[in-house]
């Protein structure tokens, strides 16, 4: 496969802190030779783990883009060991625009990888953080919520592991997040994984690697930010790479599996019956799709395929058929 097109304004082998953009060469009518600036910044010192931290991977998730932006203007190269590499927008269009995809190619970075160096810019994107960024890591963290469309409950995401080393490092990472909610996969996620999200890419490099699911809605609450500022500092001071950093002691992760999704099966108004975190039971009526263009109709109930409790849920009113209303998770065992 070619070199990617995609050049760096930060030398990745250099101790000290770092910042600059990625230089993604993107020829247009306003710019013949312009490029697309992806900001990324380095903080190194000496010997330890490398640890790759992303958001906007999805630009309508906000959490861990603010989260990121902190970390980078805080942490100085004497408060760490080893290599921190942050993006904090990763699919810069797309978070540039406040959108999940990108506005100039369409493209959802977190169903791009491997990526392609020669394709849209997405797709170029995709494969420099596979080819380029992952091999020289040891663990990935990817900060997602639910977006414009989807509010989630504080949730971890992680493979089971391929070997026993990585499903001990994963469970490490999982404790030291200590979000209230973890997903685990049963499939994917691991080293033979052929997923196009940044798991499998991390997954396909040997990288130790979670996602989180961190609210959502197109917006931000104090809460769950200062959540993810703890869990990426827990993270690192688990690792190795934060030795100066006290973690309070950990409030206890609940396992789920992931059940399947609710999905709108008509287009109108979604009146919601559950909230996030209720229980729901197989058959129950969960909502109702209201049809106002005409009043007189019956609504539609939406019956839940699953057993569970609700882990996310749809946020705008108006649904198509094909929607997702809810997410239904249950334990993991
Ligand atoms: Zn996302």
């Amino acid at each position: 496969m070619p070199d990617s097109l995609i050049t760096s304004e930060v030398d990745f082998d250099a101790d000290g802190k770092q910042a600059g953009f990625l230089r993604l060469p993107h020829s247009v009518h306003r710019s013949a030779y312009g490029w697309i600036p992806i900001p990324i910044v380095t903080i190194g010192n000496g010997d330890g783990p490398s640890v790759l931290l992303m958001s906007g991977t999805h630009g309508d998730e906000y959490e861990g883009q603010i989260a990121l932006t902190k970390l980078c203007r805080e942490l100085e190269p004497g408060d760490i060991r080893g290599r921190l590499i942050i993006l904090t927008m990763a699919n810069y269009p797309a978070a540039e625009a406040g959108l999940r995809s990108s506005p100039i190619d369409d493209g959802n970075l977190n169903r791009s990888f491997p990526g392609d160096p020669l394709g849209t810019p997405t797709q170029a994107i995709a494969h420099y953080i596979e080819e380029v960024l992952m091999p020289m890591c040891d663990y990935a963290c990817d900060f997602h919520s639910g977006g414009s469309s989807l509010v989630y409950l504080p949730t971890l995401l992680r493979g089971r592991g391929q070997t026993a080393e990585e499903s001990r490092k994963l469970v490490e990472l999982q404790q030291a997040f200590d979000a209230p909610y973890a997903w685990v996969f049963t499939g994917g996620g691991g080293r033979q994984t052929t997923s196009r999200t940044s798991m499998g890419a991390a997954g396909r490099k040997g990288v130790i690697s979670i996602m989180a699911e961190l609210g959502g809605g197109g917006s931000v609450t104090p809460s769950v930010l200062a959540l993810v500022e703890r869990g990426v500092s827990r993270i690192l001071h688990s690792v190795g790479m934060l030795p100066g950093y006290r973690a309070d002691a950990a409030k206890g992760t609940r396992e789920l599996r992931v059940q399947g999704s609710v999905y709108a099966y008509g287009n109108g108004l979604f009146e919601p019956y559950k909230d996030l975190g209720d229980d729901v039971e197989t058959g129950d009526s969960v909502g109702a799709i209201h049809h106002p263009e005409e009043p007189w109709r019956e609504p539609t109930e939406v019956p839940s395929p699953y057993d569970g409790m609700v882990l996310c849920k749809r946020v705008p009113g108006r649904v198509q058929r094909g929607d997702c209303v809810f997410q239904i998770a249950t334990d993991f065992e």
